[in-house]
């Protein structure tokens, strides 16, 4: 098992990836906390890692509050003695996220509360417990947008994601010595709820996936495989990627008829 005797944290493991992830980690051997506001989908999540033979808790936390932040990682410490990963992959995007001249303050700044200053919160609070463990290893979720734009704005978003790569370099640069390795996720478009409430058409889902070289959505249990990857001692070599699993969206100019 490749997580045997880790502790880790899944912030946004409600559902999508961080569901997924939660599961496979519990089958891999470690003692997994989910983290969310959604607590009906928290403790649905959480007997689901258990039916997979998994141990763990749900603890509810807004990741854009300190306190929260605060209080989720001494419970951590205190249930199971220490952190070894932390997986900050919450996020939003908003229904009324648009271009520049639609987006309102409001939807900026929820969405940077959550989606940035939830990955800095959980940061905050996390390092000094990863350096209690001795290091480990954290993996903020950023997403193919960061490298990529599009006509169809999510201006928010979009911006919000290239500052959770910008801010994952800077952290595997500091605490690289202290054995913490911070890597950058960057999914490509996905079958979750989240982006299929956005895409509500075919024709939506079809604009989308004709820029994907493999002409699929990606699913949540393949991003779990990656972080998986980066989570464990696997990629000991590996800080401060942006670590692509898009179907090839960021390699192509021109995709395949
Ligand atoms: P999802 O909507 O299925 O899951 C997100 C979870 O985050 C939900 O359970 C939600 O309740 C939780 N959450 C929201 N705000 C929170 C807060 N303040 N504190 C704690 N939890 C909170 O979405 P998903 O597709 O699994 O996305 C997970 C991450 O992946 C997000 O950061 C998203 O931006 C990113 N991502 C998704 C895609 C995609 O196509 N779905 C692509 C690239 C990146």
């Amino acid at each position: 098992m490749r997580l045997e005797n880790k502790v880790a944290v899944i912030t946004g493991a409600s559902s999508g990836i961080g569901r997924e992830t939660a599961i496979l980690f519990g089958r891999e051997g470690a003692k997994v906390v989910l983290v969310d506001i959604n607590d009906a989908g928290g403790e649905e999540s959480l007997e689901m890692v258990k039916a997979a033979g998994g141990e763990g808790i749900y603890v509810h936390a807004d990741q854009s509050k300190a306190a929260e932040v605060e209080a989720m990682v001494q419970q951590v410490e205190q249930t199971y003695g220490k952190l070894d990963v932390l997986f900050n992959n919450a996020g939003i995007s908003h229904a009324e996220d648009d271009d520049a001249l639609s987006t309102s303050e409001e939807v900026w700044d929820l969405t940077f509360d959550i989606n940035v200053k939830g990955v800095f919160l959980c940061c905050k609070y996390g390092i000094p417990a990863l350096r209690r463990a001795g290091g480990g290893s954290i993996i903020n979720t950023a997403s193919f947008v960061a490298h990529l734009g599009a006509a169809t704005p999510q201006l928010a978003y979009t911006a919000s994601k290239g500052a959770v790569l910008s801010m994952t370099r800077e952290l595997a640069t500091i605490h690289a010595r202290e054995n913490i390795r911070v890597n950058a996720l960057c999914p490509g478009p996905l079958r979750t709820e989240l982006l299929m409430k956005y895409l509500d058409t075919p024709e939506k889902k079809n604009r989308r996936l004709v820029h994907v070289p493999m002409g699929r959505f990606g699913e949540a249990e393949e991003i779990a495989k990656a972080v998986l990857y980066l989570a464990s001692d696997d990629s000991s070599f590996v800080t401060g990627s942006s670590f692509m699993v898009d179907g090839g969206i960021t390699a192509a100019y021109v995709t395949p008829e």
